[in-house]
């Protein structure tokens, strides 16, 4: 469910015309709803009730400082991915102590940061990083919590670079290994306390399937654990899939209503259902760490028609945002629904490329689809971009970054100012001789 559908003719982002928004903050611009995002994390926060449970928001899906506010206001944890985000959480208010930390490569200076704010648990992606760990800590006179990440070798059924559960993958300690590891822990590394078993196994999971065989795999090891070294979490990580297509229709409860049981869409309802009755007799803390199921449908990227350039074998629309704003198609082929922000206009359809003014063939948004039949000055919405978004945006082609905007009922505000030219000189100033 989300908060962007057409009102009196325009389209809306809660209560707010995404055309007043074009109009007054100029293009490209993501524009977040509070709404949504606070719903997302509600109802997979009562989805889970039955457990003893904490939702951890992966703050690279969408790392604004309003964001991260708006989820630690709703008492949310944090699962990071770098030093840099832990940063962030703090500035917005977030509880270190409430953090996970993630990732393969986590450098000394990283570590120290995160031992010294008390986080929760490093998440720990091999005995060489663990080692590493153990010795930076003993530097400072701290106990490290950790968790070690198990990779349970399941296919997640996902694009191919955002897999992560599989043992060619670069994550996590082989499933074979992992017993072996936690005794090696044990034994050798004097400022480690074992605290909890983590994994996860890719992301945009549409299909509850693989969560349950990655759980079934795993319960019985952290059962284990729990017994030999009183391990207190087990996280099985975020992943959950959302719907890009139909992305406005599924905004509709009466569409929601309409599908069977079986198309309809994976939701926190069935995820919870289907994990809750393996996870509830281990009597471990669970978390789960969603970053995309958060933010992503509760994101649009505004952008302006800047000419229809009509060539022998197509059409294509020329727009102002490009992959340095939203590389997901050109990185996962990834899929955005394209709409007019003017319904009117939804209503004269067109076979066309929607394409960027990057100096790449794979800047584009949309191949040989059906969309709105814009002309210059006009403005699409592209959907489903408030995860992996904005994140991800560069400024390749000396291209500023765009704005971001987050809409609260009624009114937005700029949570992030568009970046200009001199913003992007600026580190480059002192070589100029
Ligand atoms: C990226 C990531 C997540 C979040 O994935 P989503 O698909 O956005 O839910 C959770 N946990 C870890 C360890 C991650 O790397």
């Amino acid at each position: 469910m989300h908060h962007f559908k057409y009102n009196n003719g325009s389209l809306a982002c809660e209560n707010v015309s995404l055309e007043t928004i074009a109009a007054e903050q100029g293009t490209p611009t993501y524009v977040y709803s509070g709404a949504t995002i606070l719903n997302n994390y509600r109802n997979l926060d009562s989805a889970l009730s039955e457990l003893d449970h904490e939702v951890a928001y992966a703050v690279k899906a969408n790392s604004n400082l309003s964001i991260l506010q708006l989820l630690a206001k709703e008492g949310a944890g944090f699962d990071i991915v770098s030093a840099g985000e832990l940063y962030r959480v703090i500035k917005a208010g977030g509880d270190p102590k409430k953090c996970t930390f993630a990732g393969v490569g986590k450098t000394r200076e990283e570590i120290e940061f995160a031992l010294q704010h008390e986080i929760y648990s490093f998440n720990v992606e091999s005995l060489e990083e663990l080692s590493f760990i153990n010795d930076i800590a003993g530097e400072l006179n701290k106990v490290a919590q950790v968790a070690i990440r198990v990779n349970p070798n399941v296919d997640a059924k996902t694009h191919k670079y955002i897999s992560t559960g599989k043992s060619e993958n670069k994550f996590g300690v082989d499933f074979e290994f992992i017993e072996d590891a936690y005794k090696n822990a044990h034994t050798n590394f004097k400022n480690i306390k074992l605290h909890g078993l983590q994994m996860h196994i890719g992301s945009q999971l549409t299909d509850v399937k693989p969560f349950v065989e990655a759980v079934e795999k795993v319960a019985p090891i952290a059962q284990k654990l729990k017994d030999l070294y009183n391990i207190e979490f087990f996280s099985i990580g975020g992943g959950i899939g959302i719907v890009y297509d139909p992305a406005l229709e599924s905004g509709d409860q009466a569409w929601w209503d309409s599908q069977s049981e079986d198309e309809r869409p994976l939701t926190a309802e069935l995820y919870a259902q289907k994990v809750t009755p393996v996870l509830k007799k281990l009597g471990l803390k669970i978390l789960v760490e969603p970053g995309r199921y958060i933010a992503g449908n509760a994101g649009v990227l505004l952008t302006k028609c800047l000419y229809e350039k009509k060539g022998n074998a197509k059409t294509f629309k020329v727009v102002d945002a490009g992959m340095n704003d939203l590389i997901r198609p050109a990185l996962y082929e990834g899929f955005h629904e394209i709409h007019a922000l003017n319904e009117d206009l939804e209503k004269d359809a067109i076979n066309a490329d929607v394409v960027g003014p990057i100096c790449e063939t794979g800047d584009f948004f949309c191949q040989n689809r059906d969309v709105a039949n814009l002309q210059a000055g006009d403005h699409y919405a592209l959907f489903s971009a408030g995860a992996y978004g904005f994140v991800m945006a560069s400024n390749y082609n000396t291209r500023g970054l765009p704005t971001e905007i987050l809409v609260t009922g009624d009114d937005y505000k700029v949570i992030r100012k568009r970046q200009l030219w001199d913003d992007i000189l600026e580190a480059e100033l002192e070589g100029l001789s």
